[in-house]
Order: C-alpha cells, then structure tokens, then sequence
C-alpha cells in the first residue's frame, strides 16, 4: 500500500472538472450567460439575511418550505400534481445523482446508461461501488429503443440513467422510451435527468408527465442551468413518496444549508422572470446550430442550452484556436466533435467570429 492509502481502484485517477480558466467569452460548462437581476439579487440578500440570524441553529432538515416550492413549479412546467413529499433536493442535481446510487446502488448492484452520456455517473457508480455498464446510443445520439431495451433485460440493473435532453449531444428521450425501460427495469429506477428540460423545444415532453403512472420513475431537474443560479447548488427529482423516504437513510444530516434554501426560495419566487430569458436561449442555440449546419459541419439536434458540432480531424487544435481568440468550449463527446454552450448574443457573435478566423479545419473522413 502506498501513501495516502488510497482506494486501489481510484490510484492515478485526476478529479474531474472542466478546465476553469479566466477568458473573456466562457461557452464551456453549459451555464446560463444571465447574471441575476437586481431584484433578484436583493431578494437573495434579504433572504439570506433573515436566516444569519439563526446560523447558530441546524436548518430545517427536511427543508419543508423548499420542497413545496419546487413541486409547485414542477407543476408548472409538466408535472401533473407533484407533491412536496414527491420532491427531494441536494447540492446540486449532481448530488441527486449520488444520493440515488448510495441508495439503489451499491456492490453487487448494476447501474447502466447509454453512451455518449453525462461524464458524472460512472464516477458516481465507481464512488458507490455499483457496477457500471454503458450501452450505445445510435449515430444520430437518438436511442434505439430495442437495443435498450434489450440491455436492460440482460443486466437487470438497479438504476438506469437517461440523461434527457442527453448531455453533451442534446438529444431528448421520446416518453414512449422512457415508458417501456421503466416496465423492463422491473423493480429497478430509472431515472430521467432534466437537467436541461426548461430548454427543450415546444412539442418536446418533460418526463413529469409519466410520474403519476410510474411508480420507478424519478425526474431529476436543477437550477444550474435555466434558472441562472449555478453558483448556489442547487437540485432536485421528484419521484414517488417511497423513493424520497428511501433516499433520507443515505443522506448527510442537514445536507441542505440554511443559507442555500433561502436563496433557492427567493429564485424561486422570481421563476418568471429567470426563465424569461430562457426563450432568448433557445432562440439562439436554434441560430447557432442553423449557422454551423450552414458551415457544412455536422451539428446534433439540441433540446438543450449547447449545440455539439464537428467532427474534425483534430479537435483538440479547433478547441485551442478558438481558447486562443478569447472564446472557450468544451472538447467532449466522441472523436471529432466539439460543444458549445449557448451564451449571450454577443458571447454568439465573438463565438461565430473565432470560429470563422480558424478557417477550415480538416474534417474526419471515416462514416459516423
Ligand atoms: C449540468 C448538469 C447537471 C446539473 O448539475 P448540478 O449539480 O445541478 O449543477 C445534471 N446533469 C447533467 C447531465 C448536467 O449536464
């Protein structure tokens, strides 16, 4: 044993994390380009505020007003009587994810998804000791539901993960999909991560339609992203009462901070105007993807706030081009292609820009 003594199967392992650099246009981690407004600000403050004053006391454990906030947006935005007990939250939907396999997961336990697929949950099925098993998604990133279905009838896991839209291609999930894992998966979850569903084109469903006929059903959702409040970690799922109670045995106590209910219930009480900005979002995500399908590129329909687009011989030096003219992305995905996070219209613009400078970056030949 070497020192630190170290778990043998996380010896030489690097910590994740996209690269964190101060550049002027930040298109990398899918964030939204809208600082909080001034009366969002001070409703934070104020809130914020009000609960200093009892920093000395453990927050409410089961951050009671919190979860009844969020089922009522839920029902806002597709979900069909979503109750506080049907609703629990973490730092982060990432901590969600975690939560959900500390507690379906574990040795001896299966956990699958489908590549390409969010880079987190292998790391959390390693953390956990679950077994990890990917299966593949077509070459349009859409997932052929006989393939899946059929995996999942092989490997019996205890927890499926359907990114929806997918992270990082953008691809969302037809519920008729969702629907037909949840039978197959027996008594195991699956889960849909919404992370991006503020995002999703009209016509495209949020899976919180199904909840009240799926009882291993678990939507997952945060406010990273369409709610503009990265920066608090904030995340959340709703599922069946069950599955909440359940998850309460894994969890830290008072894992929720008092400091960061009260910020997530003042964003919450300005809903409308944070995600007023999400239409602009999409209207330029829809803009960007037209103009690099203009490019002759291959770009992957997107429900989200990013666009993937490539493929090209060398992405490594397209992503550095564009770092080196002030604009950073994100090289992810399979071989060849490259994501962009939607920004400002002007964060689009030096984007658009950079990107034309490169010229035309030799392209990879082989079929998709
Ligand atoms: C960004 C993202 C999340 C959200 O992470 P937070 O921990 O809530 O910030 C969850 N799932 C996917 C697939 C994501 O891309």
């Amino acid at each position: 044993m070497t020192f630190p003594p170290l778990r043998e199967e996380l010896v030489g392992l690097a910590p994740y994390g996209a690269p964190q650099l101060d550049v002027p246009v930040q298109l990398n981690v899918n964030e939204n380009p809208y600082p909080p407004s001034a009366a969002v600000v001070a409703d934070i403050a104020a809130s914020v505020a009000a609960v200093a004053g009892t920093l000395n006391r453990y927050p409410d454990r089961e951050f009671t007003e919190l979860r009844t906030s969020l089922a009522a947006y839920l029902n806002t935005d597709g979900g069909q009587g979503v109750t506080p007990a049907q609703v629990w939250a973490a730092n982060g939907s990432n901590e969600v994810m975690l939560h959900l396999l500390q507690a379906f997961g574990g040795p001896g336990r299966t956990a699958v998804s489908f590549a390409p697929t969010y880079s987190m949950y292998p790391e959390y099925a390693r953390d956990t000791g679950t077994r990890w098993v990917e299966g593949h998604r077509a070459d349009d990133f859409a997932l052929d539901p006989d393939a899946a279905r059929e995996l999942v009838l092989r490997e019996r896991p205890s927890v499926v993960l359907l990114p929806s839209p997918n992270n990082p291609t953008g691809t969302a999930l037809p519920l008729a999909t969702v629907e037909a894992l949840c039978q197959d998966v027996g008594d195991g979850l699956v889960v849909v991560d919404e992370a991006y569903a503020e995002f999703r084109r009209t016509g495209t469903p949020s899976a919180l339609e199904l909840l009240p006929s799926l009882r291993n059903l678990v939507v997952s959702r945060t406010m990273s992203k369409a709610f503009a409040l990265a920066g608090a970690r904030l995340g959340y799922l709703a599922a069946a009462p069950e599955i909440c109670d359940a998850i309460r045995v894994v969890r830290l106590p008072y894992h929720l901070g008092a400091v960061t209910q009260a910020a997530a219930l003042a964003a919450l009480r300005h809903a409308d105007e944070l995600l007023a900005r999400v239409d602009d979002l999409r209207a330029e995500r829809d803009a960007t993807a037209g103009w690099l399908t203009g490019l002759g590129l291959d770009v992957a329909e997107s429900d989200a706030n990013f666009v993937l687009f490539g493929r090209y011989a060398d992405r490594r030096a397209v992503w550095q081009g564009l770092l080196d003219r002030g604009v950073l992305i994100r090289e992810v995905g399979p071989d060849g292609w490259l994501r962009v996070s939607v920004g400002t219209a002007v964060e689009m613009a030096a984007f658009r820009q950079a990107l034309t400078a490169l010229g035309t970056p030799a392209r990879l030949e082989e079929a998709r």
